[in-house]
């Protein structure tokens, strides 16, 4: 059988397209469990990188054997049993293992298989910790092999690699699967140019594949590594840098900014605007009257107040004859944004479009055409046969009447559309799309962030005199800030606008980290408050996996808090799995302040606006991340009234107390963003949800800024000399199938 198998070896030549299953010793059980692990393809296994290694370089002498010392001995077995232990019935292999200067007894406990492998007389080499028990020497759980020399060892004698795993696959299985897929490393070809990579002092790509899994020494591991996160690093930074020019080069409406609607718009909201507030708004306004298509973020922190600076962007566009999208990640954000603009602007037509809803308000203008650049889309009324629409709820609402909405922004007789990502689905097309508004942007996905490209792609199309050049502008907000290193990764030089101060009189939210033997004080205090009219949420976390949308424990919640704790107070339960309708009767009543107190799963995470809201109490505050309670606590305190944030949690976990701890110290939003980065990592708060390319970031990090700006230059110059990258067809090739993997903007 083994024979077999080192025929076919040698016979099947491995490529890095070869299916994993094509291996030795691969069935379908192992093939199965290494697709757990990301692994279908030789390809795959080779950038299966190791996370760290083990040092069992030194060569240890049984002469000269110290306690606890970590290495590698080499010799012949001169015995070697599988035995159950006499107390506790544990089955061990023992071996003795003679290296010609003495002997070391090997110890492996239930591994009774050995024996199969492993016999009197065998060389071997063993790898592990020397211990000194009360019978002499020995060395527990080795790694060992057969080996003729130490020459070309992979367990044993050398730096070992330790892999991610999974159930059922061994250490020994991955490395010995990645000594066959080494062979077809020579495969990949080194798309760094030549003279970079002789500038940055690379080594090969084929060199620094070999040296990330086996290195003989801790440098050649470290110019393996800086050899493979160069490649990754620069590949994000020439698609940036490509997408930028690409951006630049694109042709979007230039929407004048319209002082008199705008100064009338900013005279009719309750509040004055901050300064910050006033210059996001002048950038993006400035932004859009130029015909290069804006990419800006308003990164500002929870309750700063961005959607006022959105609205204002939309009303300019508006007044321009262009159609505005304004997209939010869930629906109760989205029909709260529709109610505040809808009520900010009731001389446009606006619609609201979820994949429950749809409603219009405000003059709906029957227009013909479509605008052409440069003869913009009619201005407003008086351009149109104003037709009143009501505001039509869900119920009331059948398919037709959500066709009729559609077909309306098709025609261009909706001035801005607010929705969920439903105002990206395939049916919904728009006339002149001038600007789109992503609220909340970080918690989008990489598929929708597509869609929304090609429905800018469509919007392309609609324009009969520059097919393919016109782009909307693009305004994407966030409270969860993005540090530096970053966004000058993911986007290059994306514009970014900071409101950094909050709206006057605004006063600090106390936040405490409440025991559990001070919850029923907890519960005096939420009475009082609830008693001077304030309300209060009460956020519950999931219980457990299969529990995705924390119902269980909100519901459990409710019912003690409902049943026992507050029996005279009207109290809400909300959560993802009730109907639309009900959620929003809900959310209504508790902005009306029907229902004093709103328990609720992590849906109003984002974005919700009850400003009367003065408690937040979070359960299980443990289990969410710190940009996500930065969030939840930055649903309260949007008042004048002093607001306070309570964190429950039963971990009795150092490491949670700390945390929390610097949640409660840190002064805002971007503190907090970089604490939690740094503790997480990218990939937990942008990673997964944001950019598909950030986690394919397998070996760099967002951390390694010098390398960041290092490709970055490399990246820039490259493009400089050859844009179109004729000489580097290779290079190309590659960047052109990543940026479709990978939707990149
Ligand atoms: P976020 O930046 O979190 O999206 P919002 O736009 O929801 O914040 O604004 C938070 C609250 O602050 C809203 O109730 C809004 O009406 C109010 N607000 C916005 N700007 C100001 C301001 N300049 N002064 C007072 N209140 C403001
Ligand atoms: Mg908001």
């Amino acid at each position: 059988m083994y024979l077999v198998c080192v025929l076919c070896l040698f016979i099947m030549p491995i490529h890095l397209s070869t299916p994993i299953e094509k291996l030795t010793r691969v069935g379908k059980v192992t093939s199965g469990r290494l697709k757990k692990l990301g692994i279908l393809s030789v390809k795959n296994l080779l950038e299966h990188y190791p996370f760290r290694f083990d040092d069992y370089s030194q060569i240890l002498r049984t002469d000269k054997l110290s306690e606890g010392s970590l290495g590698s001995l080499f010799g012949t077995i001169t015995k070697i049993e599988a035995k159950k232990t006499a107390r506790r019935h544990m089955m061990i292999t023992e071996a003795h293992l003679d290296d010609g200067r003495g002997s070391i007894k090997i110890i492996w406990f239930n591994q009774p298989y050995i024996t199969e492998t492993l016999h009197e007389g065998d060389t071997i080499a063993i790898a592990g910790k020397v211990e000194n028990d009360f019978t002499g020497w020995v060395i527990k759980n080795p790694n060992f092999e057969k080996a003729r020399s130490l020459d070309s060892t992979v367990h044993t004698a050398r730096l070992v690699p330790v892999y991610p795993a999974t159930g059922g696959i061994t250490q020994k299985q991955i490395r010995f699967l990645i000594t066959q897929a080494l062979e077809a490393s020579e495969e990949f070809s080194d798309i760094i140019p030549h003279e970079a990579a002789e500038k940055a002092d690379l080594i090969s790509k084929t060199s620094a594949l070999r040296n990330i899994h086996l290195p003989r020494s801790a440098s050649d591991y470290l110019a393996a590594l800086r050899r493979l996160k160069f490649e990754e690093l620069f590949f994000i930074q020439l698609l940036t840098e490509q997408s930028k020019k690409s951006l630049k080069s694109a042709i979007a409406p230039k929407i004048a900014f319209n002082i008199k609607e705008t100064k009338k718009l900013v005279e009719s909201l309750p509040f004055s605007l901050t300064d910050d507030q006033r210059r996001a708004a002048w950038q993006i306004l400035q932004d859009m009257e130029r015909v290069t298509p804006m990419n800006r973020l308003l990164q500002g922190d929870v309750g700063s107040g961005k959607t006022a600076v959105a609205a204002i962007a939309a009303l300019n566009a508006s007044v321009g004859g262009w159609q505005t999208a304004f997209m939010a990640p869930t629906e109760i954000l989205a029909l709260q944004h529709y109610e505040t603009i809808r009520a900010m602007f009731p001389n446009h037509s606006v619609a609201a479009l979820t994949s429950k809803h749809q409603r219009i308000s405000g003059p709906v203008i029957a227009r013909e055409g479509t605008p052409d650049r440069g003869n913009p889309a009619p201005q407003s009324i008086d351009d149109g046969i104003a037709e009143p629409v009501p505001s039509i709820s869900e119920g009331s609402l059948n398919t037709r009447t959500r066709n009729d909405i559609k077909k309306a922004i098709a025609d261009g007789r909706i001035d801005i559309v607010i929705g969920t990502h439903a105002i990206i689905q395939d049916d919904v097309s728009f006339n002149n799309l001038g600007l789109i508004i992503i609220d909340e942007q970080h918690r989008f996905g990489v598929e929708q962030r597509k869609k929304l490209k090609d429905k800018s792609a469509f919007v392309r199309m609609g324009f009969k005199t520059h097919p393919n050049e016109c782009v909307p502008h693009f305004l994407s907000m966030t409270a969860t800030p993005i540090p530096r290193s970053l966004a000058l990764t993911l986007y290059g030089d994306l514009d970014i606008s900071t409101i950094r101060q909050m709206p006057a009189g605004r006063k600090p939210i106390q936040t405490r980290i409440v025991e559990e033997n001070s919850r029923q004080k907890a519960y005096e205090f939420i009475k009082q408050k609830i008693a001077a009219k304030k309300q209060v949420f009460v956020i519950c976390p999931l219980i457990e996996e299969s529990d995705a949308l924390g119902v269980k424990s909100a519901t459990r919640e409710y019912k003690k808090l409902h049943e026992k704790i507050f029996p005279h107070l009207s109290i809400g339960l909300l959560h993802g799995k009730l109907k639309s309708a009900e959620k929003e009767k809900i959310m209504n009543d508790f902005k009306e302040n029907r229902i004093s107190m709103l328990v609720s799963t992590a849906v109003v995470e984002v974005g919700v606006d009850v400003p009367n809201a003065a408690v937040m109490m979070i359960e299980g505050a443990e289990r969410f991340g710190l940009s996500q309670l930065h969030q939840f606590r930055g649903r309260i305190g949007r008042g004048e009234h002093q607001s306070h944030c309570f964190l429950f949690t039963d971990s009795k976990n150092p490491e949670t107390a700390r945390r929390l701890q610097s949640f409660i110290r840190a002064k805002d939003g971007f503190e907090i963003a970089e604490i939690d980065l740094s503790m997480r990592g990218p990939g937990q708060i942008y990673g997964t949800t944001q950019s598909g390319y950030l986690t394919d970031l397998k070996l760099a990090k967002l951390t390694d800024s010098d390398l960041i700006a290092e490709t970055r230059e490399y990246a820039r110059v490259l493009l400089e000399k050859d844009p179109k990258l004729k000489k580097h067809p290779e290079l190309k090739f590659a960047l052109e199938k990543r940026r479709a993997e990978f939707h990149f903007e």
